[in-house]
C-alpha cells in the first residue's frame, strides 16, 4: 500500500481519512493544524497527538513536500522556487514581498493545453496536471521556509494568486480542495479575497467555482475582439468574449462587493492601439446598465520569448493605451515588473530546463510578466489591503 499524502486532503478529506483509522474528527483537525500551520511533516513530533494515533500515521501516511530544484532570490526580495515534479518536469513558485503584503504566485499544471501565443509555458505545451498534494506544497515550502528564514512564528504569506504555470480551472479536481486548505482557519486562514484564481476563460468551471468557492477571479482577456482572441488564446475558440464576460457578470452577481480583474498582456502593434483601447470601453460598456462597473484592467508589459516572434508594447502606448480607458470610465493600472535579474517571468524558468538545448531560450533574460501580474492581482481593489484579520 503506497502511503497517503496528507497534502492531498482538504480538513474533510482529511477527517474521513482519520475515521478509516478509527480516529474523531478533532484529532484530524489537530493534525491539519500541524502540517499546514506549524508546517511539521513528522508525526512523531506532534507532540499532542496520541502515540497510538503517531504511530498508526507513520505506518500508513506522509506529508509529501516538492523536491527544490533551485532557487532564485532577487535583489528586491522576489524569490522563485523551481520544484521537480517528476518525469523530467517542474514548476515554478514566486514569492513577492511588499510592505503591507507577502504574495505567493502558484502553478497548478506542468505545461499547459490553452497554448496562448504570447506564454512560454503555452509554448512547452501540457505535461500533466498537479495534484492537490503537489498545488499545496508550493504554499506549504514557501510559508514555512520563510518563516523559519524571516525568523517569525506569524504568517508571511498573506496572499495568493494562482498565476504561475497551467491554466487552474483545467485541473479544477485538483484545484477546489487546495483552495478549500488555503481558506480553511484551521489551514492557511486566508480569506476569500486574498487567494485570486487567474482564468484564460473556461466558462463553465468560472461558473462551478462561483457556487464552490468564489475567491478572486482575474481573467485573461487580451483583446477587444473574438477575432483577434481567437488567435491569442485559442479557448476563445470555445469560450467567445461574449460567454466569458457573461459569467463575469454572473460570478459578481455571486459575490456582488467584489471585482474581476481583467489582464491585458500589451503586445506590440496587435493588440495595443488607442482604437483598440476604445473597442475595449465600448465591449465592458455593452454589458448593461449594471455593467461590469466592478472591474479593473491591469495592462501587463509582454515578457519576451525569441519563440513567440513578439515584441512588448513601448511604454508611450501602454500609458496612451490606458489613458484610453481610463477615460472611458475604466480603472486601468499599468504594473511594474518585480525580480528582474531572476528571470520569473511565467514559464520561463522551467521553459529552459525543458529545453535545455535550445539556446535562445537559455539566452532569455527577460523580465518578468507573471510578478507584474501577480503584484495587481494581490492589490487590486476587491483584495483591500486594510482588510483585517
Ligand atoms: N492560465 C492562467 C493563469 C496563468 S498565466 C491565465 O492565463 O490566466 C498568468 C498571467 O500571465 C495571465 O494573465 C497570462 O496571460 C500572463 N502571461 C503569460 N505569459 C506572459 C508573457 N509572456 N508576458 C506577459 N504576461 C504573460
Ligand atoms: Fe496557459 Fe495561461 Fe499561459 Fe495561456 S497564459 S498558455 S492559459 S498558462
Amino acid at each position: 500500500m503506497t502511503a497517503a499524502n496528507l497534502l492531498d486532503f482538504d480538513l474533510d478529506a482529511l477527517a474521513a481519512f482519520c475515521q478509516s483509522l478509527g480516529e474523531k474528527r478533532f484529532r484530524a483537525t489537530q493534525l491539519f493544524r500541524w502540517i499546514h500551520q506549524r508546517g511539521e511533516a513528522d508525526f512523531a513530533r506532534m507532540s499532542d497527538l496520541a502515540r497510538s494515533l503517531r504511530e498508526k500515521l507513520a505506518a500508513c501516511a506522509v506529508v509529501r513536500p516538492l523536491a527544490v530544484r533551485s532557487e532564485h532570490v532577487s535583489a528586491d526580495g522576489t524569490i522563485k522556487w523551481l520544484f521537480d515534479v517528476n518525469g523530467g518536469n517542474a514548476v515554478e513558485t514566486v514569492f513577492i514581498p511588499e510592505d503591507d503584503r507577502g504574495t505567493l504566485c502558484i502553478s497548478s499544471q506542468a505545461g499547459c493545453a490553452v497554448g496562448c501565443r504570447f506564454c512560454s509555458t503555452g509554448h512547452q505545451g501540457f505535461s500533466r496536471n498537479l495534484g492537490t498534494g503537489e498545488i499545496l506544497a508550493q504554499l506549504w515550502h514557501a510559508e514555512h521556509e520563510l518563516r523559519r528564514r524571516f525568523g517569525k512564528d506569524q504568517r508571511v504569506i498573506s496572499n495568493v494568486v494562482m498565476m504561475g504555470m497551467g491554466e487552474p480551472l483545467q485541473n479544477y479536481a485538483a484545484l477546489l480542495p487546495a483552495l478549500r486548505v488555503m481558506l480553511d482557519d484551521h489551514g492557511y486562514g486566508l480569506s476569500r479575497r486574498r487567494v485570486t484564481v487567474s482564468t484564460s476563460g473556461v466558462v463553465p468551471i468560472i461558473e462551478r467555482l462561483r457556487e464552490d468557492c468564489p475567491v478572486a477571479l482575474a481573467v485573461s482577456l487580451h483583446a477587444p475582439t473574438d477575432e483577434l482572441r481567437d488567435d491569442l488564446v485559442p479557448l476563445n475558440r470555445k469560450y467567445p468574449i461574449a460567454e466569458l464576460l457573461a459569467s463575469c457578470q454572473r460570478y459578481l452577481e455571486r459575490a456582488p462587493r467584489d471585482f474581476i480583474t481583467f489582464e491585458y498582456c500589451m503586445l506590440d502593434g496587435v493588440n495595443d492601439s488607442e482604437r483598440q483601447a476604445q473597442e475595449l470601453v465600448r465591449l465592458i460598456g455593452e454589458q448593461g446598465p449594471v455593467g461590469l462597473v466592478a472591474c479593473k484592467f491591469n495592462l501587463i508589459p509582454f515578457n519576451p520569448f525569441p519563440a513567440s516572434g513578439l515584441t512588448r508594447s513601448s511604454e508611450q502606448r501602454v500609458q496612451a493605451f490606458a489613458q484610453v480607458l481610463i477615460a472611458g470610465g475604466l480603472i486601468a493600472t499599468v504594473r511594474k515588473t518585480r525580480g528582474d535579474d531572476i528571470d520569473a517571468a511565467c514559464g520561463q524558468l522551467a521553459g529552459e530546463v525543458q529545453d535545455r538545448t535550445d539556446a535562445q531560450v537559455r539566452m532569455t533574460r527577460a523580465p518578468i510578466a507573471m510578478l507584474a501580474v501577480a503584484r495587481s492581482a494581490a492589490s487590486a481593489p476587491g483584495t483591500p489591503q486594510q482588510e483585517t484579520r
